[in-house]
């Protein structure tokens, strides 16, 4: 029996679903007072959490806001596995910042450097902007020490999993599915983002070796027991079985110990395995400005439901950098930085919301991640997280029993209602 796909939310559903806002806030000690020129804020990164809390932000009228972003548009990670099986042109993902500047976000194309938290400033290659609320959001940075020989072969070694990146995966697969071999994908332990999109990129790829006739194989290389996350274990393993056992062949359990770009080989404690082109996804964290802000160690240590950090209740982090429980997802980063966005217009304003009281239930962003397993199919995977206040966050999980067509559709449908919010 064909097991029946979930019911797909509206699209109102999907953008406010995740994006629980209205929680509530101790006063914190804003630096500009009440009355006097408006708050600055400062964000950093123009992602998809970035986007969620500056426009959110300038759209209020009562701060304003500086984001920090060294690139010139946006680059999806989310719909990049069709992009790199060729299924869609590169500016599908590519979005411009030009509706954002309009809101009134001041938009600088700088990296920050580093953070004063003491004196409150920002500190990028040629200024220093002083926040009275900063709000970070900056994604991931690649663990590259944790395999001995990535760092040396980086520039062979596209990964694919931040922005503009994808142009050298697509090139490396192209390559690949016109001359054929071994094509060896490396699945780190989580917590990494978006945790079933490798998967979904090596079924995209197998889809088109088979056909345009790609005589060899993909080889993953997985250092978890099954898929994960664990509830997309079963399905995901279905569409790779079921649907290229003679291009996937899925080892688990083996975490690759050297890797040689200039030889090809990869070394795992089962043996080499010499491979045509690789897609090393390394192990992933906060990136260092987050770490030299003294933010937390791996990841941001942030308060839930509020993302405020633990170190400094005038800083947040939201999005793939903090390290709650909430998966790194980028429906997830934008709710987040709209709710962030609202709690501290009503700081600035002198109008918080109430705090919620012990034991009260609040929603906590959730979102869609989507693993296309086919050009016309995909499994939808939806979080939804809640948090009793005084204890931990919990995550619910719906997932399709088994891929199927409304979901592929769903999947763009949602694609362009996302980017139709942040950038429309
Ligand atoms: C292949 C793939 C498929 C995915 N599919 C989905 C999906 O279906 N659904 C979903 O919800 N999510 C999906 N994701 C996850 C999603 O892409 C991330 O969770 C999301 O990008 C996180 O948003 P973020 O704002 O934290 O980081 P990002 O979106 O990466 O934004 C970070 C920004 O910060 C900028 N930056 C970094 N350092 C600095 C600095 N020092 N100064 C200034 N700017 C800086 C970067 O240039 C970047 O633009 C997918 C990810 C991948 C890789």
């Amino acid at each position: 029996m064909t097991p029946t796909p979930l019911t797909h939310p509206s699209r109102r559903q999907l953008l406010h679903g995740g994006a629980a806002v209205g929680l509530a806030l101790l006063a914190t000690g804003c630096a500009t007072p009440i009355g006097s020129a408006k708050a600055r804020v400062v964000v950093v990164g123009g992602g998809w959490g970035g986007i969620g809390a500056a426009r959110t932000l300038a759209e209020s009228g009562q701060v304003d806001v500086t984001m920090l972003e060294p690139n010139p548009s946006f680059m999806s990670c989310p719909m990049s596995a069709l992009y790199i099986a060729g299924l869609k042109p590169l500016s599908y993902l590519n979005h411009s910042y030009r509706n954002v500047d309009r809101t009134g976000v001041r938009r600088v194309r700088e990296r920050a450097t580093a953070i004063d938290r003491a004196a409150r400033f920002v500190q990028t290659e040629t200024q220093r902007l002083p926040y009275d609320y900063l709000v970070l959001a900056p994604g991931v940075e690649y663990m590259e020490d944790s395999l001995p020989g990535f760092a040396e072969g980086r520039d062979r070694l596209p990964v694919g999993f931040r922005a503009f990146e994808h142009e050298a995966v697509r090139q490396q697969v192209d390559a690949f599915l016109s001359q054929g071999g071994i094509y060896v994908m490396t699945v780190p332990r989580p917590p990494f983002r978006c945790p079933p999109a490798p998967y979904e990129r090596a079924c995209l790829i197998a889809e088109q070796m088979r056909k345009r006739g790609t005589k060899g194989k993909i080889i993953i290389v997985d250092a978890n027991p099954d898929p994960t996350p664990a509830p997309t274990a079963r399905p995901v393993r279905h569409a790779m079985e079921t649907l290229y056992p003679n291009e996937i062949e899925y080892r688990v359990d083996m975490v690759p110990t050297r890797i040689d770009a200039a030889r090809r080989v990869l070394s795992t404690p089962e043996g080499d395995i010499n491979y045509t082109a690789a897609n090393i996804i390394p192990p992933m964290r906060a990136p260092a400005l987050i770490r030299q802000a003294g933010l937390g160690e791996r990841w941001a240590s942030v308060h839930l439901p509020s993302f405020r950090t633990t170190a400094d209740p005038l800083v947040y982090v939201i999005g793939d950098s903090q390290g709650t429980l909430l998966p790194k997802s980028g429906h997830v980063a934008f709710g987040a930085g709209q709710q962030v966005a609202k709690e501290i217009v009503g700081l600035v304003t002198g109008r918080p919301d109430p705090a919620p009281a012990p034991g009260t239930t609040v929603a906590l962003p959730g979102g869609i991640c989507w693993a296309k397993v086919s050009e016309r199919t995909a499994i939808m995977v939806n979080v939804s997280a809640s948090m009793q206040i005084g204890e931990a966050a919990r995550l619910r999980f719906e997932v399709d029993p088994q891929h199927n067509e409304p979901s592929k559709k769903a999947s763009i449908v949602w694609a362009d209602a996302m980017w139709g919010s942040m950038f429309g």
